[in-house]
């Protein structure tokens, strides 16, 4: 066993084993300790003076100090997330929305303009409308289109952040253009990916400059974690170290275990992901209950084209309209077997949510209507089961409607 494996011009699945790895680890374990403390201690002073006077000049001569600067579980996962997306570096936080905020905070400026896209997860458009404004922030919520995007572009624009695809109607952006208008501004670009992962999209081969992922979903991929993660450039990421160093939020230790542990499977599972989405999306198109479909695989979505030149698959999760109103939707939900009710994504389980009742039951019903919640609205997120089972499943529970 060579000492560290040569990694260049490997395949994702080959990179989500070895990426990042120590090849010798404490104890000689092959799987990654969890270091489960919260201080690492000097042998003498000399120590402290000598690991002080390098860190003054920008060199770390070990990595361990202090549990909120960093962890050795958390540095394997960052490391393995890195080489997995193709970027120098990766951040972790305690959740997606830790790593969104405070990615933004890092990077908003005074009297500044922030572009958002309409369909966005809640959390991430709260912040914007209800939290932004405190500090002194513009933000346009616009279409999620290239288009959209260059047009509400101002002198003081200085963020354009969208995801894609987009939760939950999966619009899928033209990332090179957008990343293209963005330079010629002089704009940070920064993507929330969460939903393609970077089995099925690469931002940072289209040219933008950040990568944000809640690992809480298909990198962790088993219902089990919180997490989230801010890939990018050693030096763009400096600000962000230097917040997330005074702030905290750091995943943990148990929580990055279990995010590694969970990334050796990753290329399997999109695999799956992509195959099983495909199919369920397509079984779902043809049945008479179903009102309409939304899945970037599908030649029906306003993004087809756009998909199929930029991602190599579409995931698992698939949103739909069931015929008839909300009463009928929670009744079809409540017929399904295999599929949990939360209002997650990409895990093993095959879970599902109807939008306007779990994640925007608080907001008036005319503004959820606006904002495309309707009643009828369900997005499910295919799990690791057959997909033959997950097909069955739906048409019994639409069956009982
Ligand atoms: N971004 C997207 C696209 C999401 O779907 C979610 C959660 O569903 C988040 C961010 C937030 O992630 P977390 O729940 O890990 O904070």
């Amino acid at each position: 066993m060579p000492k560290s494996a040569n990694l260049r011009r490997r395949g994702l699945a080959t990179l989500a084993i070895h990426g990042g790895e120590r090849r010798r680890k404490a104890h000689n374990a092959v799987s990654t300790p969890i270091v489960q403390t919260s201080n690492f201690s000097f042998g003498s002073m000399s120590e402290v003076v000598e690991f002080m006077a390098a860190k003054a000049q920008g060199r770390i001569i070990r990595e361990q100090e202090y549990g909120r600067y960093g962890n050795p579980t958390q540095a394997e996962a960052e490391r393995k997330l890195a080489a997995i997306e193709g970027a120098e570096r990766a951040m972790l936080f305690s959740s997606g929305m830790s790593a969104v905020i405070l990615t933004l905070m890092a990077y908003m400026k005074k009297d500044g303009h922030i572009i958002f896209t309409s369909d966005c997860y809640r959390q991430t458009r709260d912040f914007a409308a209800n939290f932004l404004g405190k500090f002194g922030i513009q933000n346009s919520i616009v279409a999620p289109a290239a288009r959209d995007i260059e047009q509400a572009i101002r002198p003081n624009t200085n963020i354009i952040f969208t995801e894609s695809p987009t939760n939950p109607y999966l619009r899928v952006l033209d990332l090179p253009a957008i990343a293209k208008v963005a330079r010629r501004h002089g704009v940070l670009t920064i993507i929330d990916a969460t939903l393609a992962t970077p089995y099925n999209m690469r931002p940072l081969a289209a040219g933008v400059d950040m990568v944000i992922h809640s690992a809480t979903k298909y990198l962790g991929g088993h219902n089990d974690l919180l997490a989230g993660v801010t890939l990018g450039s050693h030096e763009q990421l400096e600000d962000l170290n230097k917040l997330q160093r005074m702030m905290g939020s750091m995943a943990g230790p148990l929580s990055c275990f279990l995010l590694e542990r969970g990334l050796k499977t990753f290329a399997l599972r999109m695999e799956h992901h992509n195959r099983a989405g495909l199919r369920v999306a397509r079984a779902l198109e043809k049945h008479s209950k179903i009102e309409k479909v939304w899945y970037p695989g599908l030649k029906s979505h306003p993004d087809h084209a756009i998909a199929t030149k930029h991602m190599r698959g579409f995931g698992s999760v698939i949103s739909f309209l069931v015929k008839g109103g909300g009463r009928r939707t929670r009744k079809f939900i409540d017929s399904l077997e295999l599929f949990l009710i939360t209002p997650s994504l990409g895990g093993s389980e095959s879970l599902v949510t109807q939008m306007a009742t779990m994640s925007f039951f608080d907001y008036p019903a005319e503004y959820r209507k606006s904002i495309g919640m309707v009643d009828n609205l369900v997005r499910i997120a295919l799990g690791l089961e057959d997909a033959e089972d997950l097909i069955a499943d739906l048409y019994q529970a639409l069956d009982r409607i």
